[in-house]
């Protein structure tokens, strides 16, 4: 039987840079698997339906939630996100490892449900930091820079405190480095590589 795969949960206040560090994380760890969320907001540039989100109406995500299709879903800025639950069980069960882009709402939600999956938080190292990055990303207006910016000072920083592992994103180099770190040691454990253990045990023989 294979080995079950793991779940990592990357969160963090929007504007941390945490997009690109995932985009460069999957580049470098091709068999990492991206969760493709659901979402009802709409796409934002060159967004694909099925490749950043699966974009769906009001009406079909609260169908979904209904028919229990999610292993967590949360309102994230007035839209809903949720991570399909048989994406997950599909790719945990075929012994590939996940990761999870998603608010830290939903991140509770999860450790609840699969108290195994690796929880990282992205920190951004200040205050000023992060309002540069969402003003220069020229997204969203300044109202909403402003709510965002509230919601990360007032909610968000302090749920660092529920996370496995922190990053500070002050060097992009490095935090990539660091992510990819931190998925290397995971699948190092002890535990992570009992069955190849096993057959190399039974290989040495009782010589
Ligand atoms: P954005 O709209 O900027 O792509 O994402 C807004 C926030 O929603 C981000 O913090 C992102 O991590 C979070 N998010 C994306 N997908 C999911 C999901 O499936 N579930 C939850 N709970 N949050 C999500």
């Amino acid at each position: 039987m294979k080995e079950k795969g793991k779940v990592f949960i990357v969160s963090a206040p929007s504007g941390s840079g945490k997009s690109t560090l995932v985009a460069e994380l999957l580049k470098r760890l091709p068999d990492l698997v991206f969760s493709v969320s659901y979402t009802t907001r709409e796409p934002r540039g060159k967004e694909k339906d099925g490749v950043e989100y699966f974009f769906v109406s009001d009406e079909t995500f609260k169908k979904m939630i209904e028919e229990e299709q999610f292993v967590e879903y949360a309102k994230v800025f007035d839209q809903y996100y949720g991570t399909a639950r048989r994406f997950v069980e599909q790719v945990l069960a075929e012994g590939k490892d996940l990761l999870l882009d998603i608010d830290t709402e939903g991140a509770s939600q999860v450790k609840e449900k699969l108290p195994d999956a690796v929880s990282i938080f992205i920190m951004p190292p200040s205050f000023e930091a992060l309002q540069t990055r969402l003003e220069k990303r020229r997204l969203d207006s300044d109202e909403t820079i402003l709510k965002r910016l509230r919601w990360a000072s007032q909610v968000e920083i302090h749920r660092f405190s529920s996370y496995d592992y922190v990053i500070i994103n002050e060097d992009l180099a490095a935090s990539i480095d660091r992510l990819r770190c931190i998925i290397c040691a995971e699948r190092c454990r002890r535990e992570r590589m009992t069955q190849r253990i096993e057959s190399i045990i039974k290989n040495f023989g009782g010589v």
